[in-house]
């Protein structure tokens, strides 16, 4: 028998199938292999075996050893693998590793055993005085102990720690005890206290409507809209206990940032040890666990950040994406996937149902929704009627009239006031980390830039140093001009850094937290922060985006938003949509509860149409006037994006790379020009990354286009080269 192996080393010359005998192992498809790849020994994985090769025997290698006893990718997940590499252009080997937990290759870890020692049945029922002498006082202890304590068995561990260690090797030779192997599992949060909420809610009427639409079809598709604090997430656990009852299971995703202690109690409070949890927070080893517990079943349910869309369950009867409007459902690294891609491609797999949740819903969702691409359930009030917050807009220019200029209004000062006055809790957001943006000298202008980025360096004061966000480089702070040698030098816009610092200073005796990239750099630090907001240990809570997720505080009575036009001016389709979306998740953490919210919104735009819906919390209307936009600047929905990145630390060679592709480009434009809404090559935005220069083509298409869009991704395939990175994508989350 012959084993047709991919070989576990991440190089498109390598990507292809090598067939290797099977040496006499019993090899199943799905099965990881140790094999002999030119002068070393390598990893591969099995994906299929087969009577006869073409390779000449004097060439075919034999397999070394085996390195799974079952296979480890289901036959599910290998359909998707070329579905992944036809319609994504990603190679073998990389779709793969996304299948299994990291640390599992190069065997980093594995499955942690114990032994346990159970009474064998022939001697359960039987009189103790047939095969146990009547002065062996331990043995009898023993039998005793294992009959009628613990007749499951009990782990050799513990029992070596109360019972005779002789009795139990005396048991063991004459085949009174067998002691078997058992995999044990590490639990993450398990020592987390369970919540009390465990009894199950009334549902609203629009809650339960929801429910019925989706658990009476199958194979479905749908938009759960609904606004902050609607009752979301009771809707997926009503309809993941359907899937369950009907002896199915279930990927419920959300953002990495929300998938937190709290709600991971949620699911394990419903449905007990049948969840099982994929997250970058988990150690290598309870990831591992956590995975394994979903490929022998043991887990029916699966709640994870992105990755865990791979989760290898059989039978899925629904997947739930929360926030779906989240940027971080895609991957920008490679290998780049779409998520809802993946799980639509599971949905329709397995014949199960789709979810795509949010308060805030992309542009392109709700118009297939609208469309009747896929189904629209919505949520419009807040469970109880509790009512949306009060959003009030500042304007930051007649601040700075009445010459104020620091980043707080007065208003904001005088709500800040009065909500910690009355013992409820604020959060202030803002979505730029460190303490100034950039560093600028009054003189002659010199910006302080990174010498392996184009980016401006950001001062960060805890290190008391400027740090690169990009690569992460640090340099020592400027105490005059490197060009002219002034010494007047001008920070930049504020961070969430100094914003935590001067409300330190202005109101000394409450509680101040921060949570951003910089405070949470360490494992658990992110839980940590929420859960001491969450237990009232602080009163104000500083961040940036990754407050805006999903959080439930019920004393939050004020929201500030200090810089709401933050992504309003990037240069990209999508910058009024974020706006909106970030400015109405944040202010949704206020007045969740019994108490009501209030949201002071700061702009240096305040006529801008966003905020008006922002106010009103009006999203229907929202989506009205940027539908409109889009059909008439023809942008997505009505258009396709495809662009090309070209980068590499030589100009020169990655310029010919980017000239290459163009000119294809050119060529499949010529063929069909009225597919073509607009083509150009340029430098990116952000020229250099890393010492990277980085440079781009991009095409806007019309939308019914996936066999030119098929056509450029092939053209990229055949143009690279090695020391250049070239990749295409399509409507992509960033074009900087
Ligand atoms: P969303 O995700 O839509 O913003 P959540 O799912 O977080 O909203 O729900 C908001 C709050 O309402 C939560 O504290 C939740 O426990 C509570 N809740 C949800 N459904 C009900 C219900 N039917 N009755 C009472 N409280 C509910
Ligand atoms: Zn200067
Ligand atoms: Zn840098």
């Amino acid at each position: 028998m012959y084993a047709e192996v991919i070989i576990d080393i991440a190089a498109a010359e390598v990507d292809r199938i090598f067939d290797y005998d099977c040496g006499g192992f019993d090899i199943k498809r799905g099965m990881r292999v140790s094999v002999p790849f030119g002068r070393m020994r390598a990893e591969g994985f099995v994906i299929g075996i087969k009577n006869s090769t073409d390779v000449p025997v004097e060439k075919l290698k034999s397999i070394a050893s085996v390195l799974d006893k079952t296979p480890i990718i289901t036959e599910e997940l290998f359909d998707l693998l070329d579905y992944m590499r036809n319609k994504m252009h990603l190679l073998h080997v990389d779709i793969l590793r996304l299948f299994i937990p990291a640390a599992m290759r190069g065997g980093r870890v594995k499955e942690l055993t114990r032994q346990l020692a159970v009474i064998a049945d022939d001697y359960r029922d039987r009189d103790p005085d047939e095969f146990i002498r009547k002065t062996a006082i331990a043995q009898r202890e023993l039998y005793d102990y294992l009959t009628i304590d613990k007749p499951d068995g009990e782990y050799v561990s513990e029992l070596n720690k109360i019972m005779s260690a002789s009795a139990l090797r005396n048991f063991a030779e004459r085949d009174i005890v067998h002691i078997v192997n058992v995999e044990k599992r590490r639990i993450p949060y398990s020592d987390m206290p369970v919540s009390e909420e465990s009894e199950e809610l009334t549902l609203t009427d629009e809650q339960q409507s929801a429910c019925d639409a989706i658990n009476k079809t199958q194979c479905r598709t749908f938009l759960l809209h609904g606004v902050t604090g609607s009752g979301k997430t009771e809707v997926y656990l009503r309809c993941i206990r359907e899937a369950l009852d009907k002896g199915k299971t279930a990927i419920m995703l959300v953002p990495e940032i929300s998938l937190t202690p709290q709600m991971l109690n949620k699911f394990r409070d419903r449905f007990g040890d049948e969840v099982a949890v994929l997250h970058s927070g988990l150690g290598q080893g309870e990831k591992f666990d956590e995975w394994r517990k979903c490929l022998t079943g043991e887990a029916k349910v699966v709640i994870g950040a992105r990755s865990a869309v791979f989760a290898p369950l059989k039978n899925i009867g629904i997947i739930i994406i929360d926030e779906e409007h989240d940027q971080s459902y895609v991957s920008e690294r490679n290998p780049r996937y779409v998520t809802s891609a993946v799980a639509e491609w599971r949905k329709n797999y397995n014949n199960a149902n789709l979810i795509l949740g949010s308060a805030t819903p992309s542009i392109e969702t709700y118009y297939a929704a609208k469309c009747g691409k896929i189904e629209l359930l919505e949520l419009n009030g807040r469970v109880n009627k509790r009512p949306l917050p009060e959003v009030r807009i500042v304007n930051m220019c007649n601040e700075a009239r009445k010459g104020n200029h620091s980043i707080f209004s007065d208003e904001l000062i005088s709500e800040l006031k009065n909500c910690l006055n009355e013992g409820n809790q604020a959060m202030l957001f803002l979505n730029r980390r460190g303490y100034a943006s950039y560093v600028m000298c009054k003189v002659c202008g010199y910006v302080a830039k990174c010498e392996r980025c184009d980016v401006s360096l950001v001062y960060h004061k805890e290190e008391d140093r400027l740090k690169c966000h990009y690569c992460g480089n640090l340099y020592s702070p400027l105490t005059e001009c490197p060009e002219c040698g002034s010494k007047f030098i001008k920070e930049g816009y504020i961070g969430t850094e100094k914003v935590a610092n001067k409300l330190d200073e202005m109101f000394p005796e409450a509680g101040v937290l921060r949570m951003d990239n910089d405070s949470t750099r360490t494992k658990g630090a992110h839980a940590r922060i929420l859960g001491d907001f969450g237990a009232k240990k602080a009163d104000i809570l500083v961040g940036t985006q990754m407050i805006a997720k999903g959080h439930d505080f019920p004393d939050v009575t004020l929201v500030g938003i200090l810089d709401a036009d933050m992504s309003l001016h990037m240069a990209d389709y999508r910058s009024v949509e974020r706006t909106f979306q970030l400015t109405t998740q944040v202010a949704g953490r206020a007045g969740r509860a019994s108490l009501p919210g209030k949201v002071i919104l700061q702009t240096h735009t305040p006529n801008h149409y966003v905020y008006n819906y922002v106010r009103s919390g009006d999203y229907k209307g929202f989506y009205s006037k940027e539908i409109n936009l889009r059909e008439v600047t023809k942008y997505p929905p009505f258009a396709k994006i495809v662009r090309i990145l070209v980068s590499g630390t030589d100009d020169g060679k990655a310029s010919n790379v980017l000239k290459n592709i163009y000119e294809k480009v050119v060529s499949i434009k010529d063929k069909y020009p009225d597919k073509f809404i607009y083509l150009a090559y340029m430098r990116a935005p952000l020229k250099k990354i890393m010492d990277e220069y980085r440079m781009q083509i991009l095409t806007r298409l019309t939308p019914d286009t996936e066999e030119i869009e098929n056509l450029i991704y092939t053209a990229v395939d055949e143009c690279k080269v090695s020391g250049i990175t070239a990749y295409a994508e399509t409507n992509p989350i960033k074009l900087s």
